[in-house]
C-alpha cells in the first residue's frame, strides 16, 4: 500500500494497487505510490466533468484568481517537503528542487493576477450586437514528464484553471510523490473536482487522455508519445498544447571568447544533468577555437561535485533512471564506435544512476549522439570552418524547441539568432525564460505554446455571439 494518495473529487483516495518509485542517488525503492486504473479514472474525470458543469467555478472569475492564490500561499508553505521529494524521486540538488517549487508558486501568483483579455465587439448598434467572447474548454488532461515535474504541472494548472476549466493531472510514473504531496497540499483551495490527480504509467494516461469527456490534452514529454496522442485526438477533435524534446544547437561564433562563455555554456548543457528539453544539446565551435573551449569547458566538468542531491555541495545529480544512464551509456560507445573521442569530467559515486560531466569530439552529424536529444550530461563538440553551412546543419534536425548564437557582435548574432528554426532562440545565453514567456516547440519539438498570454488562450475557445435588436416585441 501507498502512503501517498490519489487526489479526486476533493478528496485523497486510496488504490488498490501500488507501484514503485526509486531514488535515482541510491538506485534503491524508497516509496511506494497508487496506481490508478481505468475505474479510477473514470471516477477523476466524473468529477472534473461534473464541477465544470456546476458552472459556479466557470462563471465567477474573481473566485478562481481567489483558489489561485491561495494554491499558491499552500504550496509555497509546502516548499520544503516537496522539493525534498524532489530531490528523492528526480535527483537533482535541493536548492534546484527548491527554485523549482518556487517557480511554480510564482506561475500560480502570476496566473491569479494575469488579465484575461477583453472580448472583441464587432458590432453594437440599433439593430444588432456581434461579439467575440471566449469560453473554457471543459475538462483538461494534464501529462506531465519526469525532468522537470512541477514547474511543467503549474504551467497547465494555472492558465487551464484560471481559464475557467477544470482538470486531472497525471504524473510521470517515475515522479509522482511531488505532485501527489502538492495536490495535498493545495486541493482544498479548490472547489471539489476542479483539480484531481492520478497517478500511474502509459496505461493510465492513455485511458486519461482517450476519455470522451477530457476535451483538451496539455502534454509534455517525448515526442513518441506526443505523435500517438496527436494521432488519438482525431478522434475526438480534442484540443492538443504538446511540448516534446529537443536537440537544441548552440552556435558559437569565431568572435567569442571561450573564456568568457565556457560557464555559461556548461550550465546550458549540463544543468539538471542535462535532462531538460532545452539544455545545448549540440555545441557548433569554429575549428580554430575548439581546442581552447574544450580546454575550458573539461577544466568545468572536472571540477563538478556529482552526488546524491540532497547533500549540500552536489551540483550535479544522478541521470533519473537506470533506462536513461543506459542509453546515455549506448551512445557514447556508439560515439566512440565511430570514432569519436571522449573526455571525462570528475569523479561520481558509485552507487545510484550517476554519469560524468562528458565532452565528445571527433564527431559530425550523422550520428545518435549529434542527431537524437540524448537527455543526459555527454555534450558533442562538432568543429566547423563555414558559418552559414553550420547554420543549415543546425536548421535540418527535425527538432525545433531553442538554440543559441554566442559572439561578442550582438548585433550579428541576433541577425543569427533570427534565422534558427526553433520557438525559442538565444544570444550569449541558452536556457533563460522570462516569467510569463510563452514557450512552444517548432517542427518535432511541439504543437501550440505553453506559459504567458498565447499560453492562456490554448486554455479558451473562441464563442461568437450575435444579438438582433428591435425585434424583442415578438413576432405575430
Ligand atoms: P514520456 O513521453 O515517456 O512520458 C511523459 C508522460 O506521458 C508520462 O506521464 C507518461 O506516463 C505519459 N505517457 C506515456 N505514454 C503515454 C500514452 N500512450 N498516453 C498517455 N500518456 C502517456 O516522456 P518522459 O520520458 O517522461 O519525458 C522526457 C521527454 O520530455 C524528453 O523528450 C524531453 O525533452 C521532453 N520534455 C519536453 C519539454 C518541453 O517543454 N518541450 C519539457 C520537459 C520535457
Amino acid at each position: 500500500m501507498s502512503e501517498y494518495a490519489l487526489y479526486i473529487d476533493g478528496q485523497a483516495v486510496a488504490a488498490k494497487t501500488a507501484f514503485p518509485v526509486v531514488n535515482p542517488a541510491t538506485g534503491a525503492v524508497f516509496a511506494q505510490a497508487p496506481l490508478a486504473d481505468a475505474e479510477t479514472v473514470e471516477s477523476a474525470v466524473a468529477a472534473a466533468a461534473r464541477a465544470f458543469s456546476a458552472t459556479g467555478w466557470r462563471d465567477d472569475e474573481s473566485l478562481r484568481r481567489a483558489a489561485l492564490q491561495t494554491a499558491a500561499e499552500r504550496l509555497e508553505a509546502a516548499q520544503e517537503v516537496i522539493a525534498r521529494l524532489i530531490t528523492q524521486e528526480q535527483g537533482r540538488p535541493l536548492a534546484f528542487a527548491r527554485a523549482e517549487v518556487a517557480g511554480a508558486v510564482a506561475v500560480l501568483r502570476g496566473h491569479a493576477a494575469l488579465p484575461l483579455p477583453e472580448d472583441v465587439i464587432l458590432r453594437d448598434d440599433t439593430e444588432s450586437l456581434a461579439r467575440v467572447e471566449r469560453r473554457p474548454l471543459g475538462v483538461v488532461a494534464a501529462i506531465t514528464p519526469w525532468n522537470v515535474p512541477v514547474i511543467l504541472l503549474a504551467l497547465k494548472l494555472a492558465p487551464a484553471l484560471l481559464a475557467g476549466n477544470t482538470i486531472v493531472a497525471k504524473p510521470s510514473e517515475i515522479t509522482p510523490l511531488s505532485t501527489l504531496r502538492l495536490a495535498e497540499a493545495i486541493g482544498s483551495a479548490f472547489p471539489p473536482g476542479v483539480f484531481n490527480v492520478v497517478s500511474g504509467a502509459a496505461e493510465t494516461g492513455r485511458a486519461l487522455a482517450a476519455h470522451p469527456a477530457v476535451r483538451k490534452i496539455a502534454f509534455t514529454g517525448s515526442v513518441a508519445t506526443g505523435r500517438a496522442l496527436f494521432r488519438n485526438a482525431a478522434d475526438d477533435f480534442k484540443r492538443l498544447t504538446l511540448e516534446l524534446g529537443g536537440n537544441d544547437a548552440a552556435l558559437v561564433l569565431e568572435d567569442a571568447d571561450p573564456a568568457l562563455i565556457a560557464e555559461k555554456i556548461f550550465w546550458g548543457a549540463f544543468w539538471n544533468s542535462g535532462q531538460i528539453c532545452f539544455a545545448i544539446k549540440r555545441l557548433y565551435v569554429p575549428a580554430a577555437l575548439q581546442k581552447r573551449l574544450l580546454e575550458a569547458l573539461l577544466s568545468r566538468a572536472r571540477k563538478t561535485v556529482v552526488g546524491d542531491g540532497l547533500e549540500e555541495a552536489t551540483e550535479l545529480g544522478p541521470l533519473t533512471t537506470a533506462t536513461q544512464l543506459e542509453r546515455v551509456r549506448a551512445l557514447v560507445a556508439d560515439a566512440k564506435s565511430r570514432g569519436g573521442v571522449v573526455h571525462t569530467g570528475g569523479r561520481v559515486p558509485d552507487a545510484g544512476f550517476f554519469y560524468p560531466p562528458t565532452l565528445v569530439t571527433g564527431l559530425g552529424s550523422g550520428t545518435p549522439l549529434v542527431d537524437e536529444e540524448q537527455f543526459g550530461p555527454v555534450l558533442p563538440l562538432i568543429p566547423y570552418t563555414d558559418a552559414e553551412a553550420a547554420l543549415a546543419e543546425i536548421n535540418a534536425n527535425p527538432y525545433g524547441l531553442g538554440a543559441s548564437v554566442w559572439t561578442s557582435d550582438v548585433e550579428r548574432g541576433l541577425g543569427i539568432a533570427r534565422r534558427f528554426e526553433s520557438g525559442l532562440s538565444w544570444v550569449n545565453e541558452h536556457q533563460s525564460l522570462h516569467p510569463g514567456t510563452p514557450k512552444g516547440g517548432w517542427k518535432w519539438s511541439g504543437l501550440g505554446y505553453e506559459g504567458g498570454r498565447e499560453g492562456l488562450e490554448a486554455y479558451r475557445q473562441l464563442q461568437v455571439v450575435h444579438v438582433a435588436r428591435g425585434a424583442e416585441g415578438g413576432h405575430s
